[in-house]
């Protein structure tokens, strides 16, 4: 165990880490047991490299249940390159892509999309601050388009899917950044997934993308050779040097993941979590859940207080009790609790007790 003084970390992402996997990178950071290296040092080439590249893959099958149907690529540039990459891929000549408008992220991936061809936006709740998810008599789908886009958890907003939204045969690409792996995934309902590791699954500079092979045929010759999904495929993700020490890290969590019971046991933990805190939010009108109930992410808790002043003043107090990250994303204010997988059940209780504290004297 860590013997420092850790505080608890409610950041958006990059965010809190499991302990056990970061005493273990730190106590092999000189040296990898067997190799007399440390995984900042060593070739990507290097058998050691691949052995920790082929299990983290490994660990993500398992985890998640993924066929050989798909392949699975570790990427660089964040989730922002696949909003472009994924058309640049994906969206055939003449085609039109469909994107659900439900967050500020699906709006930058829609931004990116319109660049390379023909998007229709099938529905959005951005008139309503995407307080709220489309539903699904609202999606205007277009038949035989080339994807259909959406956003599994909206990290600023705090809404997440619970179903997938039915889109009939055209294949669905989802970015899962803010909620991967913190509950069963069904990988064979889609065409292709992204995530960046920074929020459920490791540190920042690796981006997860998980593909359908025939969706690989899509990708022409004449892409960029870095922007080409199938290129990444045929080199398993060592077209070029990959981010070591993230895969590296990424991997660990994994393992940590597994050994916490797999998807369905951290489903349930991210259920107990985040279950606190919108109880605590409800409890009397003094806090304001900002997403619609029938929304509300299990990940990022967004909500208010009466007004501006009062939320400074929380900001200001719970900083100051070791309650670090609390204020809500730049663009809509207010106060953001994420609680990923590795964020621990006390640092829930802390933010509650120190919620109803808060209330007993301001309010
Ligand atoms: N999509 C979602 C849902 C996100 O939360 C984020 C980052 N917060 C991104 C995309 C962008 O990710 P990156 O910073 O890795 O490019």
């Amino acid at each position: 165990m860590a013997t420092v003084h850790r505080i608890h970390n409610f950041s958006a992402g990059p965010a809190v880490l499991p302990v056990p996997v970061l005493d273990e990178i730190q106590r092999d950071l000189l040296s990898l047991p067997g190799v007399g290296m440390s995984i900042l040092e060593i070739s990507h080439r290097s058998a050691a490299f691949e052995r920790i590249l082929a299990e983290a893959e490994e660990s993500i099958r398992t985890l998640a249940g993924i066929s050989s149907d798909y392949k699975v690529l570790f990427l660089q540039g964040g989730a922002s390159l696949q909003f472009l990459m994924v058309p640049m891929n994906l969206l055939t000549a003449g085609a039109t892509a469909d994107y659900i408008d439900c967050g500020s992220w699906a709006e930058k991936a829609i931004k990116e999309a319109k660049k390379v061809g023909a998007v229709n936006v099938a529905a959005s709740t951005k008139a309503e601050n995407y307080s709220r998810l489309p539903k699904q008599e609202e999606l205007k789908l277009t038949p035989g388009a080339a994807y259909v886009h959406m956003t599994s958890n909206n990290t600023i907003e705090g809404t997440a899917y619970k179903t997938l939204p039915s889109v009939g045969d055209v294949p669905l690409v989802s970015d899962t950044s803010s909620n991967m792996f913190s509950r069963p995934i069904d990988v064979s309902k889609h065409a292709l997934i992204y995530a960046g590791a920074q929020k459920n699954m490791g540190p920042a500079g690796v981006t997860v993308v998980i593909v359908r092979q025939d969706m690989l045929q899509r990708s022409q010759k004449s892409l960029g050779t870095m922007l080409n999904y199938a290129v990444h495929a045929e080199n398993g993700s060592m077209y070029n040097t990959p981010p070591a020490f993230a895969v590296y890290a990424l991997g660990l969590v994994m393992k940590w993941l597994i050994g916490q019971g797999g998807l369905s046991a951290m489903a349930t933990a991210n259920e107990r979590k985040a279950g606190k805190l919108y109880g605590e939010i409800d409890r009397t009108g003094f806090y304001r859940g900002t997403a619609d109930k029938n929304d509300r992410s299990l990940m990022n808790v967004t909500f208010r207080l009466a007004t501006e002043e009062l939320e400074k003043q929380f900001i200001k107090e719970s900083t100051a009790a070791g309650l670090d990250g609390l204020k809500g994303h730049r663009s809509v204010g207010g106060m953001r609790a994420s609680i990923y997988n590795a964020f621990p059940e006390e640092g829930v209780d802390a933010l509650v007790a120190f919620m109803k504290e808060f209330e007993r004297v301001r309010g």
